[in-house]
Parts: C-alpha cells; structure tokens; sequence
C-alpha cells in the first residue's frame, strides 16, 4: 500500500519549485493534498489537472499564509472534504534581500510574515485538530542560512533562523499527544526563489558543497516525506540539512 494513503497533507506554497515537489511526492504516495498558491492559479491548476488526469488527489486554494483568515479558510476546506489534517508542511516562502542599511521596513515585515508568521498561523490553524486526532507531523523548511547567517538576507536569515526555534518550541508543546514537528533546511535548490541569483553568487555557492551541485526538489521532497513518514516516529525537534554537506 502506498505510504500515504488515507492521509490528509497540506503543502503551503505548492504551486512551484520545492513545494510543487512536495505536492507530486505526497500524491504519487497516496495522499490526498491540498497545496496552496499565493498568485500563481494558472501553474497551480495546471499541476492539479495533470495529476488528477492520473487518479492522483490534489487540490489547490488560493492562500495567504500572512493572514489568518486566508490559512482558516485552507484548513477548514481540507476538513470538509476529508475530515482530518495529518501532515502540515509549512514551504511557501519569500526573499526580499538586501544589505541592511537598504532594508526597508516593508521588505522586512513581508519576508517575516510570509515565512515565520506564516508558519506559525498554520501550525495554530491545524494543531486543535491534530491534538483531537493524537497525531500529526508538521514539517517545517527552514534553511541553511538559518543556521549560519547570510550578508544581504538579514530578513531572510532571521525569518529561518525563527523558524528553527518554532519548530522546537512546537515539538516541545505537541509532544505528548504525538505530534512531531522537524525542519528541513535546504542548501541550495534550483528554483525561481535561486533564479534571482547572480551568476558569481551561484558559483560561490557550488564552491562550498561537498557533493558540488544544486539540490533537486525531489531530494528535498524526500526528506519531507521521511519527517511525514512512520519512518521517523522517534525523531521530533530535529534539523534536517539537506545541503549537499554545505553546512556541518
Ligand atoms: P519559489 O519562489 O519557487 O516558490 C515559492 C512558493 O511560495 C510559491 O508556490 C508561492 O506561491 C508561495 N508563496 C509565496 N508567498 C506566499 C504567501 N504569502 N502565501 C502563500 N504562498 C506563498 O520558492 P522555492 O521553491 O525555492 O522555496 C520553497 C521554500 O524553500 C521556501 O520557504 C524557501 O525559503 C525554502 N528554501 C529554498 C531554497 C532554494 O535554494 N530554492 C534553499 C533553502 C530554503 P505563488 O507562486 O502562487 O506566489
């Protein structure tokens, strides 16, 4: 039997790059998964009309994960159609970067509340629920320069770095009714997100993986699917690099 099958998984910011992979991970295993775009419709129809066509259960809803409102509204939709939410995987994320004598407050509060505040409204919106059920894994992508400090990512960096210290505080709190919560913090995939770099900026960052390449969404896929796996039912509070040895 497929891994997932029977489960409910919610994939924030899955319209795209390692959260379209998450969605395709999740659904060829089973799930039924309930991905979210912020302004992408078209991409995101496009991914649940190819893997429906094939008996996959996928559906997308327009989300904000900056608004409460918005992230009531995707969970409520996944309870009404399928009763129980037992994955969360908080991935939608932004970059604003810049030096912080340029910062401005605006791209400091959008990168926040995108990817922190973003995530711990989804973890609020679903943790009732996966109490109530006595399990429940939420899986957080952070990111290396969570862990390391990044120059021209103060915004960024700090929203990974909180989001490291969520996922522990979450995993304490959620513990005793079984609900793991772990963070992956990717390297450096290729995506939109990595578009924006320059050519310098990705050569710098081959020069320091080991395994001296990019990372696939699929191989961050599959370290989500081992947090959101019976695989991992001894491990919670944990970070994951998935970076190529880039940071250890
Ligand atoms: P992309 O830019 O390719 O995709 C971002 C996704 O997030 C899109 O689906 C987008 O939706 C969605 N999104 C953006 N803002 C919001 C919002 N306010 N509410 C809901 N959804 C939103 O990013 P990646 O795939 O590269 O990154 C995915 C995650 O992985 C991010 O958290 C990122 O920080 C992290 N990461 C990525 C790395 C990399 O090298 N690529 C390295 C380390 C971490 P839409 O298209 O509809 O706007």
């Amino acid at each position: 039997m497929a891994r997932f099958e029977g489960k409910t998984v919610i994939v924030t910011g899955g319209s795209r790059g390692i959260g379209e992979g998450i969605v395709r991970r999740f659904a060829a295993e089973g799930a039924t998964v309930f991905g979210t775009y912020n302004s992408g419709a078209d991409r995101a129809d496009s991914i649940a009309g190819e893997l429906n066509a094939v008996g996959m259960k996928v559906r997308f809803i327009q989300t904000d994960v900056a608004s409460e409102q918005s992230v009531k509204e995707l969970v409520d939709a996944a309870v009404k159609e399928t009763g129980r939410v037992d994955v969360l995987v908080n991935n939608a994320g932004i970059t604003k970067d810049g030096l912080v004598m340029r910062m401005s407050e605006k791209d400091w509060d959008d990168t926040l509340n995108t990817n922190l505040k973003g995530a711990f409204l989804c973890a609020k919106a679903v943790c009732r629920l996966m109490m109530s059920q006595r399990s429940g894994r939420i899986v957080n992508i952070a990111s290396v320069v969570g862990i390391t400090g990044n120059a021209g990512q103060a915004n960024y960096a700090a929203s990974k770095a909180g989001l490291i210290g969520l996922t522990k505080s979450l995993a304490k709190e959620f513990a005793s009714r079984n609900i793991l919560v772990n963070c992956i913090a990717p390297g450096y995939v290729e995506t939109d997100m990595t578009q924006k770099l320059s050519d310098e900026q990705r050569a710098g960052f081959l020069n320091v993986i080991p395994l001296k390449r990019a990372g696939t969404v699929d191989e961050i896929a599959a370290a989500v699917a081992f947090f959101a796996s019976d695989d991992s039912a001894y491990i919670t509070g944990q970070v994951l690099c998935a970076d190529g040895g880039m940071v250890m």
